[in-house]
């Protein structure tokens, strides 16, 4: 879609987090669909591709400077982003990167520096691709989603959150506001690795986000989120029920491997075959958990 084209559409935006939840309740209530428009970057790609449109097209929201959904946090022992963060602004966040150094070097992999100038976490999170990489480094730290509607507002863990390919347990009228986490102490072990078909605008053909905390050579923390390799963010748990609370040392190769063959059975698409998926989704867990300690 070029830009001429956004004159179908009906363009606004609202005062308060309050009267968009009064909005979009308005019209989900009528079965009248809302975008909201924070960086555009997944919308603006999904008109390009759309059948003409034939019935009233939804009512979009610019989100982008909605305060509500904005600001980068630390509270005691959690640390909330704005659904409105962008990735560039996760990037130069020092908070960020002495608690969450992994959200960083994620954001860095995400498209090229336009995209990540404009696209959003919550953007992401509300696509729910099994391809989001912020979905799968949200994944890994086992963060918390709060969203809100006319209803009010509540928190879904990752763990509940995507149901099946771009599907997930959040309502059509509800807004994500933030993400909560609890960032490991300063210093502790994190992994990103993003394999794509190059080094910038690529969609991963697998990445893996990891999180530990190691004390006296055993992971008393241990979160993993992968991307491209299952309908959903593979949240690994076979692989996570491996790792936590054993000596990393006496985890052997064929351990993570099997473990890595139990959680995801990639299949083939465009981007690459599901043997080569399988291929590098071993090979990721074996390197992230060699950097923990792990002899493989
Ligand atoms: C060239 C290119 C490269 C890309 N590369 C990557 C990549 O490497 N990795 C990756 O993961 N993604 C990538 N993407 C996808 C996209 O950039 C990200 O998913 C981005 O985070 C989307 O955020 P956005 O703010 O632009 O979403 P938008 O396009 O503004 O919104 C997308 C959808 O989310 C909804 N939405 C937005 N914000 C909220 C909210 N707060 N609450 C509820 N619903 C909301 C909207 O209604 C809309 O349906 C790429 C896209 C492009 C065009």
């Amino acid at each position: 879609m070029s830009l001429a084209d956004l004159h179908f559409f009906k363009m606004t935006r609202e005062p308060s987090l309050d009267a968009l939840c009064a909005v979009v309740a308005e019209r989900h209530a009528q079965g009248l669909a809302t975008i909201l428009y924070a960086g555009g970057t997944d919308w603006m790609v999904e008109q390009e591709m759309r059948a003409p449109l034939h019935d009233e097209p939804p009512l979009v929201v610019d989100i982008g400077r909605m305060g509500e959904l904005r600001g980068i946090s630390l509270a005691g022992d959690s640390l909330r982003i704005g659904a409105g963060t962008t990735y560039l602004e996760l990037e130069r966040s020092a908070v960020v990167q002495a608690r969450a150094p992994m959200l960083v070097r994620m954001a860095k992999d995400v498209g090229a520096v336009q995209i990540q100038a404009r696209g959003t976490l919550g953007g992401n999170l509300a696509t729910a691709s099994p391809a989001a990489d912020g979905v799968a480094a949200l994944a890994a730290y086992d963060a918390t989603i709060v969203v809100k509607s006319a209803r009010g507002e509540r928190r879904i863990a990752m763990a509940d959150l995507q149901t099946g390919y771009k599907k997930s347990t959040r309502a059509a009228d509800e807004i994500i506001v933030a993400v909560e986490l609890a960032p490991p102490p300063e210093g502790s072990p994190w992994y990103w690795r993003k394999v794509g078909a190059r080094r910038a605008q690529a969609i991963s053909k697998v990445a893996l986000a990891g999180v530990a905390v190691v004390e006296n050579g055993t992971a008393t923390r241990f979160g993993v989120g992968m991307v491209s390799v299952a309908p959903v963010t593979a949240r690994m748990a076979t692989t996570r029920a491996l790792v936590l609370g054993k000596a990393l040392a006496e985890i052997t190769a064929e351990e993570i491997d099997h473990a890595v063959d139990q959680d995801v059975t990639p299949i083939d698409d465009v981007r690459s075959t599901g043997e080569y998926r399988s291929h590098v989704a071993r090979a990721l867990t074996r390197d992230l958990l060699r950097q923990l300690g792990a002899r493989v």
